[in-house]
């Protein structure tokens, strides 16, 4: 008579740095046991957090070629907001509504920079992503001063100056 071999019992193991979380995972490098919540992705496989701080996270790592991107979307996205803003926004635009659109313009305005800027490169973030984004926004209040008559037209102009503060804010946060 044969019997069947019992299954071998199953033995749980539980993330290390999460006691709760059950997980089989374990980091490529030194093979502690890791669970979705804390693993790390990174080019080499997967990590635990403290192996993956061994190396900068890629989102940080810039290779020339997105530094190259940058500064061309940049350049683009500059010129064309400092175009479209001298034709819908006329300097010296006030009042109690225009400043509170400001708000909210200058949130979305630095939303979709930030986007625009991580669409290019890969979705990186850092310090070189958050100058340029600054320098998009500073770009683009050049060249619509310009266009609306020159650049000391900025002492006029406090909504969009707001609007530009805040859209400049918004981003670098957004690309920390
Ligand atoms: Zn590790
Ligand atoms: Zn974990």
């Amino acid at each position: 008579m044969t019997s069947l071999p019992t299954p071998a019992p199953e033995e749980v193991t539980y993330c290390q740095r999460h006691p709760t979380v059950e997980s089989e995972l374990r980091c490529g490098r030194c093979e502690t046991l890791i669970c979705p919540r804390c693993l790390v992705y990174t080019p080499a496989g997967t990590r635990c957090p403290d192996c993956a701080k061994l190396r900068r996270p890629p989102m940080y790592e810039f290779a020339a070629r997105d530094y190259l991107v940058l500064a061309a979307t940049s350049i683009g996205v500059a010129v064309a907001l400092g175009v479209i803003g001298a034709l819908v926004l006329p300097v010296g635009i006030r009042g109690f509504l225009f400043l509170t659109l400001a708000i909210f313009g200058g949130t979305a305005l630095g939303g979709g920079i930030a986007e625009l800027l991580q669409r290019a490169t890969r979705y990186k973030r850092g310090p070189a992503i958050q100058v340029a984004a600054v320098a998009t926004l500073v770009g683009a209040a050049v060249i619509r001063l310009t266009l609306a008559g020159g650049l000391q037209l900025v002492a006029a102009d406090l909504a969009v100056t707001l609007l530009l503060v805040i859209a400049a804010a918004v981003a670098w946060g957004r690309l920390r």
